[in-house]
């Protein structure tokens, strides 16, 4: 178990839907941007055209909404983009494309962290869309995104570099095992969560205070007061699986 304090040059947040990222790594990423200096993009693989139970409501007018609403969300936090994969809401499969666009998204801003959903759980079930993206997010940071074979047009045709990103921190998992102390940030959490309107439920006024409840839920893990919790993925630049994978 190790808290995290620093937060890292770049990071990438691949999330499934709108919402997601906040929910999972708000705080963090709050952090992280305040104090660290991080450039944070966001990755939102589809558009949330199915997160309502209002039959009136088309799924073009959800999408434009819930994509206003991500934008929201990460100004919040002070993001510096978000790159919006607009894949149907409940479509997301491990694919080619998909992971070409991620692949993509990593050459492009170089993160040196990614941030995802745990696609691996063995007690609890979660939503298709977000064991897809964590998988897709895993793979694409090892191996396809430094080893140059792998969609080599992105080299030749668009001027993109093969990156290495060195860890993935997964949100939602079973078994964290870094901590992040957010206790200045839960408020901007709370805020950046307020802009997908369309999605909250509950009164405003009491979203602090369930934002506070998680983190002190994650912090008790962690001996400290208010934390976000992840479990962390090593890739292990320069050992000989690196150096053999990388041939
Ligand atoms: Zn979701």
């Amino acid at each position: 178990m190790e808290i995290i304090n620093e937060g890292p040059r770049r990071a990438l947040a691949v999330t499934p839907h709108p919402d997601d990222c906040e929910g999972g790594c708000g705080g963090t990423l709050s952090k992280w941007i305040h104090e660290s200096e991080t450039e944070v993009v966001v990755v939102l693989c589809t558009n949330g055209d199915k997160g309502t139970s209002d039959r009136d409501m088309t799924p073009e007018l959800l999408a434009a909404t819930r994509e206003r609403e991500q934008q929201e969300a990460s100004d919040v936090m002070g993001a510096a983009n978000v790159v919006f994969l607009s894949h149907p809401d409940g479509g997301l499969e491990d694919t080619k494309l998909f992971r070409s666009q991620v692949v993509r998204a990593i050459r492009m801003y170089k993160p040196d962290i990614i941030l995802a959903i745990d696609p691996y759980r063995s007690i609890s079930h979660t939503h298709r869309d977000h064991r897809m993206s964590g998988q897709v997010a895993v793979d694409s940071a090892f191996t396809y995104a430094w080893n140059e074979r792998h969609f080599p047009e992105q080299i030749t045709e668009e001027g993109l570099e093969p990156h290495r990103v060195t860890e993935v921190y997964l949100w939602g998992s079973e078994d964290p095992d870094v901590f992040v102390d957010v206790s200045d940030y839960l408020q901007m959490k709370a805020d950046s969560l307020t802009k997908h309107a369309s999605q909250m439920r509950g009164p405003v006024e009491g979203r602090l205070e369930r934002v506070t409840n998680g983190a002190i839920r994650s912090g008790e893990k962690a001996g400290i007061p208010y934390a976000e919790g992840f479990r962390r993925i090593r890739f292990e630049i320069g050992s000989r699986d690196w150096q053999y994978l990388s041939c």
